[in-house]
């Protein structure tokens, strides 16, 4: 199944099963939510309007071209000017506002200031330069951010500058994170033999983290059917069961089997590289998804699905990170027949792939500034154009 195609069933299924309840959260707490209603202006921005400069205003009708004009009062933002006496100019600052009856603005570095306070003005000057209109950013009653736009710094800042407090958000996602395999032991205890740490719990329980949502550790499953029967059970409170590991062809898959008997399977063969196994399905009514349990796989079958996944449930459209087009800075000789998504950087222009592209080898990740995506059938020489999509546009 061709990566589009799985994310599209994948975002069907999300949309079909939206998370409609919200909270009403403080500014500083709303980061990585997602706005639940339409934020519409209370207010014009700015206000009134303003000056773009430290400088002077004055009525350009009562300007001459020769004669200078005396300073008739001083105005600092906040302030609430007098209107403009005739035939006089104001001292203003940037982001004070324009006294009534004036219309330009001039910068201070144009000006002369003479001896008795007179402003010589020494170049032509337009109608309305300097000035910030009122409602130049926005009116009354328009809509500025629409329901389902993700907060950052950004869409926060923008809310605070029509005078929110507060925000409307969906709630939290709660995804549990369960990591499958019986050789998996967490840092921190001994290695014995045959094992190996555990890296896919901490890495998607700080991935959802970032994300927003409201993560159950559920910690290690052992590959055992009553362990992992009794696991799932134990999760019916969360939007979505988010597991690593046990769904290679061939191995003993014990959540394939508790989905089977108590809610749904569907194991999809995807074309991408890492990532090839992916299970979607639900038991008793809570979708699952598992993600191949390969370090590797599990971070590029995230950031390419579960995470527009998650985002879609929240109700927001824009879910596909920005990829671009860049110049590959490598040879591809073997055509593949799936998507490969290399581990790579750009340098000098060019995206250039790691030593090692094995699904196992997160170090590859950890070095890398984004994935380089391959198509089907190509191969590359320098100088081809690849796709890059920067790991900063999916980890939060
Ligand atoms: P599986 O999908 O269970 O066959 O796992 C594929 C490979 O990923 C095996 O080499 C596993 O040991 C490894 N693996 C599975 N889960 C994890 C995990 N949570 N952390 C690190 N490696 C894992
Ligand atoms: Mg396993």
């Amino acid at each position: 199944m061709a990566v589009e195609v799985a994310l599209e069933r994948l975002l069907e299924m999300a949309a079909a099963t939206p998370i409609v309840q919200h909270e009403r959260v403080p500014l500083a707490e709303a980061q990585g939510r997602v706005l639940a209603e339409d934020l519409v202006s209370t207010l014009d921005l700015p206000p009134w309007p303003n000056s773009a400069m430290d400088g002077y205003a004055l009525r350009l009708a009562d300007w001459n071209g020769e004669t200078p004009l005396v300073i008739s009062q001083l105005i600092f933002a906040g302030q609430s000017p007098d209107p403009l006496a005739a035939g006089t100019c104001a001292r203003i600052f940037t982001g004070a506002p324009i006294p009534m009856g004036a219309d330009c603005v001039e910068m201070q570095e144009n000006v002369i200031v003479e001896d008795d306070q007179r402003v010589r003005f020494t170049q032509p000057m337009a109608c309305g330069q300097n000035i910030r209109p009122q409602g130049q950013e926005t009116t009354v009653g328009e809509q500025v951010l629409g329901a389902g736009t993700r907060l950052g710094p950004i869409e926060l800042g923008l809310a605070a500058s029509l005078g929110r407090a507060s925000l409307g958000v969906i709630r939290r996602v709660r995804v549990a994170v369960l990591s499958t395999g019986d050789e998996l032991v967490e840092p921190g205890q001994p290695l014995g033999p045959g094992q190996i740490y555990n890296s896919n719990r901490v890495l998607l329980c700080g991935w959802l983290h970032r994300l927003g949502c409201d993560v159950v550790d559920a910690g290690i499953l052992p590959d055992d059917l009553a362990a992992t029967r009794t696991c799932l059970a134990q999760l019916s409170d969360v939007d979505l069961i988010l597991s690593t590991g046990g769904v290679s062809v061939g191995e003993a898959d014990f959540l394939g089997i508790a989905l089977r008997e108590e809610g749904e399977l569907t194991l999809w063969k995807l074309a991408i590289k890492p990532g090839k196994p992916l299970t979607f399905g639900h038991f008793r009514g809570v979708p699952v998804i598992g993600l191949p349990g390969n370090p590797a796989s599990t971070l590029v079958t995230f950031a390419l699905l579960a995470r527009p996944y998650l985002l879609r449930r929240q109700g927001v459209q824009a879910v596909s990170p920005l990829k671009f087009q860049v110049p590959a800075g490598f040879v591809w000789t073997k055509a593949g027949n799936r998507r490969e998504f290399l581990r790579g950087r750009i340098e000098n222009g060019r995206a250039v792939i790691y030593r090692n592209q094995s699904s196992g080898v997160l170090r590859s990740a950890a070095w890398a500034e984004g994935l380089v995506e391959v198509l089907e059938g190509r191969t590359l020489a320098e100088g081809d154009v690849v796709s890059f999509i920067p790991l900063s546009e999916v980890l939060d």
